[in-house]
């Protein structure tokens, strides 16, 4: 790990180019998204995309689009890694099924909520014949002025 003496763009290669054990040139398109410092990123979308499918997708993005392209890559190189079989079709697969039951529990929430709700206002509206409390401070006052009277 001697990266650290040399300053970004001189010489030291980038991940993608050290591992490929090429010369990192300046304009290198792997530079900017796979630093020296992180060499398991490239790894990852090397061993599942290839490193010349990395290239060639990088070079038909527009520069503002690369890098969600190479996080998204690297998401699903990790995930193929960790899942060889459904890869990160697995991880969605099981948010799909987070948000199915979360859905089927706030559902539930709600028509409970409403239920809870629709009592109340019944139980008010049999109640509401009895005075409001509301008036205690003018009750307060007459009852200082009855006080001060008598
Ligand atoms: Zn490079």
């Amino acid at each position: 790990m001697k990266e650290g003496s040399r300053k970004h763009g001189m010489l030291a290669p980038c991940a993608a180019c050290k591992l490929l054990r090429r010369r990192c040139a300046p304009d290198c398109v792997f530079a900017p998204y796979f630093p020296a410092n992180e060499p398991q990123k490239f790894a990852s979308v090397h061993k599942v995309f290839g490193a010349s499918n990395v290239n060639k997708m990088l070079q038909e993005l527009p520069e503002h689009q690369r890098s969600d392209a190479v996080s998204s890559m690297v998401y699903e190189a990790n995930a193929r890694v960790r899942d060889p079989v459904y890869g990160c079709v697995g991880a969605i697969s099981l948010l799909q099924q987070q948000i199915d039951s979360l859905q089927t529990q706030l559902a539930m929430a709600q028509a409970e909520a409403l239920h809870i709700k629709s009592n109340h206002q019944f139980n008010t509206a049999a109640s509401s014949q009895r005075p409001a409390s509301s008036s205690s401070p003018d009750h307060r006052g007459n009852e200082a002025d009855s006080l001060w009277f008598y």
